[in-house]
């Protein structure tokens, strides 16, 4: 099979043919149509996240089709449509996954970091951590629900009820999150690099209330804020913007330092948390929410040959929505 490599941290991915794996007791194997590029995946080829297997295949945002089965398989069939996040194994008796946090487990594995994922013509993933997809979505569309998508989800529910709410970095991840927000009935105030009008005109185009540059403050006291750009700084600019009681929610692996800040933008009950990887729950959740929304995805695709054409578009933010790798065969 085909896949794109990752050799070396800082080196280009390389295309490469392997053999096709096998499926395992409880694996399936996958035919890839369709795997969405996380910034998680640049955290990675850039060596900001340390422990990758190398070589690695990237990639956790799978949308594929079941070819084969592996013993005792019975979640699925052959033919059917699975989604693989970046959650790929727990170990099932650890205090986190014994208390329902198996996002902390201290042995999972991570499609695409820790085990080999989506950006290739061929995966094998556990059946217990892939998820169905629905009918509505092509493959491109689909994919990143299964990341930008999911975490998403969680970092929105970690603001409880809040009502209004910041978007810092309007990517793949907050176009989805204001989606949901909107149905929600939450007001949704986007925030993106200074001078990106076209995310902010593009935020205001999925029903955000007010958008502008991640330097301003805006024209109310937000209740929560969830953070998505990997930029340590926007942590006090986003507590300053929260009223009281208010938290700020970061939604990203990986984050640039973030610069000391006084007491005094804390103080009044605000907090800071981040969010780490999904539980199968969040997944569920979330997929059977989406297509009720019902959320869109917007999307660029890519051929799987020019998944670093895709890196380096993230890179440099020249993605609207989600950039998508696709190999022969997917649904538009
Ligand atoms: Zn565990
Ligand atoms: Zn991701």
């Amino acid at each position: 099979m085909r896949a794109m490599l990752l050799e070396r941290i800082g080196d280009p991915l390389r295309q490469v043919e392997l053999a096709r794996p096998s499926p395992g007791p409880g694996q399936v194997l996958i035919r890839g149509l369709a795997c969405a590029v996380c910034r998680t995946d640049l955290h990675v080829v850039d060596g900001e996240l340390t422990q990758p297997k190398l070589p690695l295949i990237p990639g956790h945002e799978i949308v594929g089709t079941v070819v084969e089965l592996g013993k005792g398989v019975s979640r699925f069939k052959i033919g059917e449509r699975v989604g693989v996040p970046w959650l790929g194994s727990t170990c099932g008796q650890c205090p986190y996954c014994d208390n329902g946090e198996e996002n902390l487990c201290d042995l999972a594995k991570f499609t695409g970091y820790t085990l080999d994922g989506g950006y290739a013509e061929y995966t094998i993933a556990d059946q217990r951590y892939c998820f169905p997809i629905a009918e509505l979505y092509s493959d491109p569309e689909a994919a990143p629900l299964l990341c930008a998508g999911l975490i998403g989800y969680r970092s929105l529910v970690k603001t409880g009820n809040a009502k209004r709410l910041g978007l810092y970095g309007f990517g793949a991840a907050a176009h989805i999150v204001a989606q949901i927000a909107k149905y929600q009935q939450r007001e949704v105030y986007a925030f993106s690099r200074t001078g990106d009008t076209e995310a902010q005109e593009f935020a205001l185009d999925l029903g955000a209330v007010w958008a502008g540059n991640s330097n301003e403050l805006p024209p109310a006291r937000l209740d929560a804020a969830i953070i998505f750009a990997p930029a340590g700084e926007l942590i006090p600019q986003a507590l300053k913007a929260v009223g009281k009681g208010g938290i700020v929610v970061c939604g990203g692996i990986h984050m640039t330092d973030i610069p000391s800040f006084p007491y005094s933008i804390l103080w009044e009950e605000r907090s800071v948390c981040s969010v780490a990887n999904l539980t199968r729950r969040d997944g569920e959740e979330f997929m059977a929410l989406a297509p009720k929304v019902p959320v869109r995805t917007e999307v660029e695709t890519f051929r799987m040959d020019d998944a670093n054409e895709a890196l380096n578009r993230l890179r440099s933010g020249q993605i609207q929505g989600a950039a998508v790798l696709v190999n022969a065969g997917a649904s538009g």
